[in-house]
């Protein structure tokens, strides 16, 4: 697994957090118990005691093995007084056990030596939160994405059918997902607006994310915005950018063509694909734009760059959001 170390940070606090609760609230229910049933006290001393005996029984050369033993006759006795104790005075059985989110790990994140389930899922979740883009992640997925909806027409543009193509394309990129490394190649997804590049985009994203990957996605506008601030000293250190977007196993570039366009941006793009590209890291980019129009809009060195470094995916079809 890749993720960035912030990742491991945040989920490692989000486990300290949900562990010290679990206790908090256990030692507070405990405190309750006790003021109406102080007998507990009695019965947790005894059972406190049972493990000073055994460091003596050890010191003293006694026969461990059946000392062990009646010790664990001992304990349970003991535990089985507290319960009904609890019961007599009201409180259900469990009243005094801490109740951790996770009963495999204990919210420790470690099944013996290795991550617990749930460590690795919060470590998931949170790369995803990193995204800055979880609500609408969590609905573009494969499963989610509807190639029914295209048309059963002919595309003029292409001489294809827009239906079949469209499956061809959800197809090519559910592979590409599954079966993602950081030697993938790029994608450059181009066609109209609502026909499903952010959907299958941020498809892509999510899948890669479960994988293990680290993924930066924006759209060009809010990646140059914080460029900018950062260029200009106005984005705190801690919340810098540059090197996730250079570094990350997959960037995710939407809506190119939408950014205002000034010396500032040109140069920042053509600096972050050709970096991705020699670094041989996959950007995958979006757009309205025909490839005409981004040998129209970019100089020729940035959209050779951003056209001959990928695969080239055209989508077709109505504007799927507007058929709800
Ligand atoms: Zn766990």
């Amino acid at each position: 697994m890749s993720y960035k170390k912030s990742v491991y940070i945040k989920a490692k606090e989000i486990l300290a957090h949900r562990k010290a609760t679990a206790e908090r609230e256990a030692e507070m229910r405990r405190s309750a118990a006790v003021v109406l049933c102080p007998e507990i006290l009695e019965v947790e001393k005894e059972m406190a005691s049972h493990g000073i005996g055994v460091v003596k029984a050890i010191g003293m050369g006694a026969n461990l093995d059946e000392y062990m033993k009646n010790l664990a006759v001992a304990n349970l006795k003991a535990q089985a007084r507290r319960k009904e104790l609890l019961k007599n005075a009201g409180f259900p059985e469990d009243y005094l056990d801490i109740k951790y989110t996770c009963d495999i790990c204990k919210d420790t994140g470690y099944n013996q030596e290795f991550y617990c389930q749930c460590y690795r899922k919060l470590i998931r979740d949170v790369a995803r939160e990193n995204l800055g883009v979880n609500s609408p992640l969590k609905k573009c997925t494969f499963d989610t994405f509807r190639v029914d909806r295209y048309p059963d027409i002919m595309d003029s543009g292409m001489q294809v059918n827009q239906r079949e193509h469209m499956k061809s394309v959800y197809q090519y990129c559910k592979d590409y997902a599954e079966n993602f490394t950081t030697d993938s190649t790029g994608l450059f997804m181009y066609g109209k607006t609502g026909l499903g590049k952010t959907h299958l985009s941020l498809a892509i994203a999510n899948e890669v994310i479960n994988r293990g990957y680290d993924v930066y996605y924006g759209s060009v506008q809010s990646i140059m915005d914080k460029l900018e601030a950062e260029h200009f000293g106005r984005l705190p250190r801690e919340d810098s950018i540059k090197d996730d977007i250079l570094d990350c196993d997959l960037l995710i570039i939407d809506d190119l063509g939408t950014e205002f366009s000034t010396q500032f941006t040109n140069a920042e793009l053509y600096n972050i694909i050709n970096s991705r590209i020699l670094a041989s890291l996959p950007t995958i980019i979006s757009t309205n734009l025909s490839i005409e129009e981004i040998g129209e809009r970019y100089t020729q060195r940035v959209a050779s760059r951003i056209i001959g470094s990928s695969m080239a995916i055209y989508f077709c079809g109505k504007d799927i959001r507007q058929m709800d």
